[in-house]
């Protein structure tokens, strides 16, 4: 789709680019917190009114030289001029860029210098009923980029009864394989309405926790709640940015 704001931290100086849309359909996606049951998975809600020229994003970010540019979503690769906006961050403007979460069915990118992916399940049949796409797409992209030598960082949402010890395994067994030192960070699925699923315990998230920390070194934790997750700027300064365009 295209990107509608861009947001600045004074402080750590990134800017971050806000897409509206993603390639994928997964039923606990956490936009949902938002819309409601009946909102479209991966996109940001209300709509935006409108959507920023190429112009109007080097603009904004020209005037605050920003040292990070990170790409969000929704999934920020389907906005049709991200190749041109990270040629223009990394080699006008000289700064680090990142996809700050992606899918990771579109990896491919030059002038890009990291990546945060989200993967959705281990078991085939599982990814593909979540995601509507093939596993393999995401995690050959994820092992390219690697090789690449891109800074790699994965996430995965823990969900009782749908993504749980199993899929994590597996995960972990071919994250581990690339390199024990992946960052990676586990999260606790923060229900959305429409859909069946519970919270975790903390017990399940201790669980799932030493499970990754056998594989691999550097394993992080968040465990919101859903009044949490609908203002992350209360708990985590990186959230506390302004809009300086859209
Ligand atoms: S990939 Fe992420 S943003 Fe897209 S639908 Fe799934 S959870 Fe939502």
């Amino acid at each position: 789709m295209s990107f509608y704001r861009v947001t600045y931290h004074d402080v750590r100086k990134f800017a971050t680019l806000h897409n509206f849309g993603c390639t994928f359909k997964c039923p606990f996606c956490s936009y949902k917190l938002k819309s409601g049951a009946n909102g479209q998975p991966g996109h940001a809600y209300p709509r935006p009114e409108r959507f920023l020229t190429t112009e109007e994003l080097k603009n904004a970010l020209r005037k605050v030289s920003p040292k990070q540019v990170y790409f969000m979503g929704g999934e920020p690769t389907t906005a049709q001029n991200i190749a041109e906006l990270l040629r223009y961050a990394k080699r006008e403007l000289g700064a680090n860029t990142r996809l700050g979460h992606t899918n990771g069915s579109c990896l491919a990118l030059e002038c890009l210098d990291g990546a945060n992916v989200g993967f959705k399940a281990w078991s085939e049949n599982l990814h593909t009923a979540i995601t509507g796409q093939k596993k393999s797409l995401i995690y050959d992209n994820f092992s390219r980029a690697c090789d690449a030598g891109l800074n790699m960082a994965a996430n995965m949402i823990y969900i009782p009864d749908l993504v749980e010890h199993k899929e994590f395994e597996g995960t972990m067994r071919f994250l581990s394989n690339i390199s024990p030192d992946i960052a990676f960070h586990i999260m606790g699925y923060i229900p959305v309405p429409g859909q069946p699923y519970r919270r975790p315990t903390d017990e399940e998230m201790s669980e799932v926790t030493a499970l990754c920390r056998s594989f691999l070194r550097n394993v992080g934790v968040s465990h919101l709640t859903t009044e949490q997750a609908l203002d992350l700027s209360v708990r985590d300064d990186r959230f506390r940015v302004r809009t300086i365009a859209g």
